[in-house]
């Protein structure tokens, strides 16, 4: 589904990921652990198309593409979706009505008729149910407001809504109480299938714990230090960092 090869990227003459390489087959969950600072979050701007990060060398591919010709948009339609580390508020924007539009951008994209706002409603009401989510975030303007747990479990509405083929959730889970904990997993495992990937990106393996990736990767210096499998998560919990970032 997505293989990055020896990804040099940054922002303007300042190298920060230097030589990622990660390969995620369908139907895996990974995780990216390491300390702040390492590029764990650039890494996902890069594949989401923001516009301020460069690619200085190599390539991803995605689903036999090359994902990095494709326009930020191009990505999102076809199935790429990034849940922020630190989502935007956008005042004035009602979020029941934010998620239709691209909930429908999709469909049009995919060629099949999009849904009208009673429809809609149906849709997400389901998706609302079964992540547990009340009717707040059907009325309010898209994050305005939110806690920073309620705008992190906004996040996986909107992952849960718009189903998407890779899921990459930038520190998810930093700082949600155990119920927002759930919530978050719930709508992970409920994505995870034969069809689809999640890159899970966080520091702690609490949320791992729940959602139980395949593979955990180490990413130091802008570089994947070491691989392993789930036990790699709980070994990384007693030894921390400090010995990949003094090697
Ligand atoms: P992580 O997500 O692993 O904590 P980031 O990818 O956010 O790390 O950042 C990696 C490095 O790049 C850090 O030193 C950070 O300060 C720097 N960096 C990231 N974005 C910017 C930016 N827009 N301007 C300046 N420095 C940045
Ligand atoms: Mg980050």
């Amino acid at each position: 589904m997505l293989e990055i090869k020896d990804l040099h990227a940054g922002l303007d003459g300042v190298e920060i990921l230097k030589g990622v390489s990660l390969t995620v087959k369908t139907g895996e969950v990974h995780s990216i652990m390491g300390p702040n600072g390492h590029g764990k979050s650039t890494r996902s701007k890069i594949l989401i198309g923001h516009p301020a990060y460069k690619v200085f060398s190599g390539s991803v591919t995605w689903l036999g593409r090359d994902l990095l010709s494709l326009p930020a948009e191009e990505r999102a339609l076809e199935g790429l979706f990034l849940a922020y580390q630190y989502p935007v508020e956008i005042p004035g924007v009602n979020n029941a009505e934010f998620l239709r539009m691209a909930y429908n951008a999709k469909l049009k994209h995919a060629g099949k008729e999009t849904v009208d706002p009673l429809d809609f409603e149906d849709i997400l009401t389901a998706k609302m149910e079964s992540l547990g989510m009340d009717s707040k975030y059907r009325e309010r303007a898209v994050n305005e407001g939110f806690s920073g747990g309620e705008k992190k479990k906004n996040e996986i509405l909107q992952m849960a809504v718009l189903e998407p083929k890779l899921a990459v959730l930038d520190e998810i889970d930093s700082g949600l109480d155990i119920d927002a904990l759930k919530v978050v997993a719930d709508g992970v495992n409920k994505l995870k299938g034969p069809d689809n990937a999640v890159l899970a990106i966080t520091h702690y393996p609490r949320l791992l714990r729940y959602i139980k990736p395949g593979r955990v990767h180490v990413l130091i210096k802008g570089a994947i230090a070491r691989s392993g499998g789930y036990e790699l998560a709980e070994e990384l919990e007693k030894t921390g960092y400090d010995a990949y970032i003094k090697s």
